[in-house]
């Protein structure tokens, strides 16, 4: 197919909006920082009573410890007690913004959950955020008014009486998270086995594995923590995993720790039967297997759709075309450095609003999106995995950066984060977070 690239931007002239940023995570709390520093008007919509987002530890399980009733009380967390991060906290850290120790913290490279909560909480000191957000205030419709792309109905219920309010806004930015919905491995017979079944978002303490017979399916940086916590306590673990080259073995630095490729079917008799005819008598299986992206409140007349886990058409993961840049989404991307991500789409969408950075027009916007699928379909990468920036490279990164006229990000980041992906574990060693050749002062320097 022959494409035309006539560069046609959207014009825009410099303006003053009003925003709603919906949710007062990582993402709102960046986004609402750089929409304030453009000049915009903006009101963070906050469902509950904190700022943070995943981030505030709830030591609350949702009642369906799957997630897959719709009428279920949810819990928006899904951080375990024992959480620490995953990425040194000096990629962590925002660029202008650095998560640095404090004496009286958490002082390690990878600090415990609470730490970061702390930091993004000073953050919106610091820059004076926590005044913008309404918290208690769940936003339950987003809908174009009549049609028109830059007026938006946003209506909200607070918790204490439901009552619901409606507000118009010129832009709306969506900062939900993404670490909520669970998503679940599906296998025969799993309707009808016997023992308990739990998604890792109703994970928070290894107690309740106690002497228990555990099937854990997954392979993420949570698998992995996970694994390694409940085999302190349970009495065997059977890890299942979708790589093609797993095959069933005991784990050599553990003694109640098996891997299995995946689950082919479970029995009545509480019998899990893995895909090479292995099986175990199990107790609980722990669904370690991500989130779905999940937008309940937003109503586009079919404009933006999900499906298979793919949110689109969305140029650059930000703007749906036929809305730019009345619409837009923070922090959808994954195998990234989060907080880079959505800083840098923050600043990328702020200039946009403000008439700074222009667009390219709906059609070229929509023929990028289209070139994505068709490079994903030719490639064979799932419609699931859309969002997923797996190369080797910063390549989104570095076009954020160029769209912003910002110095190219140092050589450093995307090396640290590489190597720090080869260190979690495939095999449930020791605890890579302590590994004593995180020397980063040293690798900055090199
Ligand atoms: P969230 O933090 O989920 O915030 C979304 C906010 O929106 C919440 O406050 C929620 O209450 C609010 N909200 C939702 N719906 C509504 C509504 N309808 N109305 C109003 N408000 C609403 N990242 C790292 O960089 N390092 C790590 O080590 C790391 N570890 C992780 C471990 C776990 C277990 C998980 C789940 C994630 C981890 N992440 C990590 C990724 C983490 O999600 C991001 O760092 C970041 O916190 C995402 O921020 P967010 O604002 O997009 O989403």
């Amino acid at each position: 197919m022959f494409y035309l690239f006539v560069y046609c931007k959207i014009p825009m002239k410099e303006q003053s909006l009003k925003v709603a940023v919906i949710g007062a995570g990582m993402a709102g709390l960046l986004a609402a920082r750089e929409i304030k520093r453009e000049g915009h008007r903006v009101i963070v919509f906050e469902k509950t009573s904190r700022l943070g987002g995943t981030w505030v530890y709830d030591p609350r399980v949702e009642t369906d410890p799957l997630g897959l009733d719709p009428s279920r009380k949810i819990v928006h967390s899904s951080m375990y007690s024992s959480l620490r991060v995953n990425l040194p906290r000096r990629l962590m850290g925002f660029l202008d913004y650095p998560f640095l120790k404090k004496q009286d913290g958490d002082t390690r490279e990878f600090p415990g959950h609470r730490e970061v909560l702390r930091y993004l909480e000073d953050f919106a000191r610091d820059f004076w955020l926590v005044e913008l957000i309404r918290f208690e205030h769940e936003v339950v419709r987003v809908e174009r008014v009549n049609g028109v792309s830059h007026e938006w109905i946003v209506e909200w219920r607070t918790r204490e009486g439901e009552s619901e309010e409606e507000e118009v806004f010129e832009a709306v930015i969506v900062c939900n998270g993404h670490h909520t919905e669970p998503r679940i491995a599906e296998f025969p017979g799993m309707d009808t086995w016997p023992g308990v079944q739990i998604h890792s978002h109703n994970y928070r303490t290894p107690e309740p594995f106690k002497n228990k017979i555990v099937v854990l399916i997954g392979n993420g940086p949570s698998a992995h923590d996970i694994l390694r916590e409940i085999s302190s306590v349970a009495k065997e673990v059977h890890q299942a995993l979708r790589a093609s080259d797993v095959h069933f073995k005991k784990l050599e630095n553990r003694n109640n720790i098996w891997q299995h490729p995946v689950i082919e079917r479970t029995d009545e008799d509480g019998k899990v039967i893995f895909q090479d005819g292995s099986f175990v008598c199990a107790d609980i299986i722990i669904h370690c297997t991500g989130y779905k992206y999940h937008f309940p409140f937003l109503r586009t007349n079919g404009i933006v759709n999900m499906d298979d886990n793919c949110v689109g058409p969305l140029y650059k993961h930000v703007f749906p075309p036929y809305l730019a840049p009345w619409l837009s989404f923070v922090g959808l991307p994954y195998r990234a450095v989060p907080t880079l991500i959505i800083e840098l789409q923050s600043r990328w969408l702020a200039k946009v609003l403000s008439g700074k950075l222009a667009l390219p027009c709906e059609e070229e916007m929509a023929s990028s999106v289209e070139e994505l699928y068709q490079h994903m379909n030719e490639s064979g990468r799932p419609k699931h995995h859309t969002h997923q920036l797996q190369q080797n490279k910063f390549d989104y990164e570095n076009w954020l950066v160029n769209q912003l006229g910002l110095p190219p990000l140092e050589d450093w980041r995307e090396q640290l984060y590489f190597y720090a992906l080869k260190k979690i574990p495939s095999d449930a060693g020791d605890d890579y977070r302590d590994w004593d050749t995180w020397d980063i002062n040293q690798w900055i320097q090199e």
